[in-house]
């Protein structure tokens, strides 16, 4: 039987939210003893544990079908594959830093700078398109010493509370790019895989919606229904019970959970009460 083989890295910042994406799509894994590699019993997939870094080579070559990994690298490595859908999780920036005490205009001041960085391929391309010329100094890993033992004028990286960009003497002067996670294909995948693929975004896209939306249950009085619900915007319209008490409903919808607290007040001075918020395990739309 034909399985999809989907890369994900080995140990990360992506490790474990990648798993933890697939487990709530209700696909069993075992990641006990320390495999490279390990099947589903219960879902046509094959896992590999491989470095984020090489994830994109290995999909571009069909070593893996799919492969999560975060859009940094997908630019960065620049490889025949196809982004398939953003996942949400490992959202970072990449930034432009500079020695703290330096005064900063704009980009020109980028102008003729030697700039460190494990991103040659984004930070040229942005400062081309830019036309400003820089030379780009690629460097593997610790890239915020950089300038400070002469090696660079600035650094480009990723910058996600701006603590070490500080306790190395530099600030965050320009925000490029932002990135999270990606889920990327294959660009020639069979029928049969394209089939499991097809499968596997469904469930996810469940998962997503799910976390997204929160379902609602109040308690309003009869002669401010209307009101209440078109507050609320449901996946189609509320369903409304009449309650033991004479003169008010139960109202029971869906809303995206960032909407919810904007109309809280709103739901309240309207006279709604006993407002319930649960979780959605799953939503299929
Ligand atoms: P190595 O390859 O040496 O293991 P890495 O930087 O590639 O290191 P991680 O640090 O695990 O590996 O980062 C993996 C991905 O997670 C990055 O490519 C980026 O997309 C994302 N990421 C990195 N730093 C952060 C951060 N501070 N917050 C959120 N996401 C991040
Ligand atoms: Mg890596």
């Amino acid at each position: 039987m034909s399985k999809l083989k989907i890369a994900i890295q080995k140990s990360g910042r992506l490790s474990e939210k990648s798993l933890e994406l697939l487990k709530d799509c209700g696909i069993k894994i075992s990641t006990s003893n320390r495999k490279l590699r390990t099947e589903s019993p219960n879902f046509p997939i094959e896992i590999l544990f491989l470095r984020d870094d090489d994830i994109p080579q290995y999909v571009e070559q069909g070593v893996a079908d799919i492969g999560i990994l975060g859009e940094n690298e997908v630019w960065e490595k620049d490889k025949n594959i196809t982004p398939i859908r953003q996942l949400g999780f490992a959202v970072c920036k990449l930034c432009l830093a500079i020695p703290k005490d330096e005064v900063y205009t704009d980009l020109s001041y980028f102008q003729d700078k030697k700039i460190a960085t494990s991103y040659p391929k984004i930070l040229q391309k942005f400062f081309n398109e830019k036309g400003i010329n820089v030379k780009v100094e690629e460097i593997g890993g610790s890239v915020e010493i950089a300038p400070s033992i002469g090696l660079s004028n600035a650094i480009f990286d990723i910058v996600s509370t701006g603590s070490t960009l500080l306790t190395n003497g530099l600030k965050q002067v320009e925000t490029v790019v932002e990135s999270q996670a990606v889920l990327i294909s294959n660009q020639n995948l069979d029928e049969k895989k394209q089939a499991i693929l097809n499968r596997l975004l469904f469930r996810i896209e469940a998962v997503k919606q799910s976390s997204e939306n929160k379902y609602i249950l109040l308690n309003a009085p009869n002669e401010k229904l209307n009101e209440i619900i078109a507050l609320l915007p449901g996946m189609k319209s509320p369903t409304v019970l009449p309650l033991a008490e004479k003169g008010w409903s139960s109202v029971h919808t869906v809303i995206k959970e960032d909407a919810f607290w904007d109309i809280i007040e709103q739901l309240k001075s309207l006279g709604a009460e006993g407002i319930l918020v649960l979780e959605i395990e799953k939503m299929i739309l």
